[in-house]
């Protein structure tokens, strides 16, 4: 993917307190732009550590996918908090669930996450 125009990185960048930053609610993690997440055959374009409460983007990514990303994450966070999460062992992500429990999980922590961050919530939902 070429090096474009990335709106939401310049704002990660240039204006880090208000964009570098998602409050959860349990804790404060900070957005890092990194490079080497996507090399090779690997697809990750983003994780969340929740060690050390950072999630990391892949520099190398233009706009629209850099929002899907970090919205991504901030979903596995989220669903982590609610009981939805794994410790990283795939055995343990498998979760029986429903669609009905999922939409009520997340639609709470949409609103969360909007109350938390809401200038990042405006641009990641392309509300600006
Ligand atoms: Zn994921």
């Amino acid at each position: 993917m070429s090096q474009k125009s990335n709106r939401l990185f310049d704002l990660i960048s240039n204006q880090g307190l208000v964009y570098g930053r998602v409050d959860v609610g349990w804790a404060v993690f900070d957005i890092k732009l990194v490079s080497g997440l996507k090399s090779g055959e690997s697809s990750c374009w983003g994780t969340c550590d929740f060690d050390s409460y950072v999630i990391s983007l892949e520099k190398k990514m233009e706009d629209a996918p850099a929002r899907e990303t970090l919205l991504h994450e901030i979903c596995h966070i989220f669903l982590d908090f609610c009981g939805l999460g794994g410790a990283g062992d795939e055995s343990e992500e498998s979760i029986t669930t429903s669609n009905e429990a999922v939409t009520i999980t997340m639609s709470r922590a949409m609103i969360m996450f909007a109350r938390l961050n809401p200038e990042l919530a405006r641009e990641l939902l392309c509300l600006n």
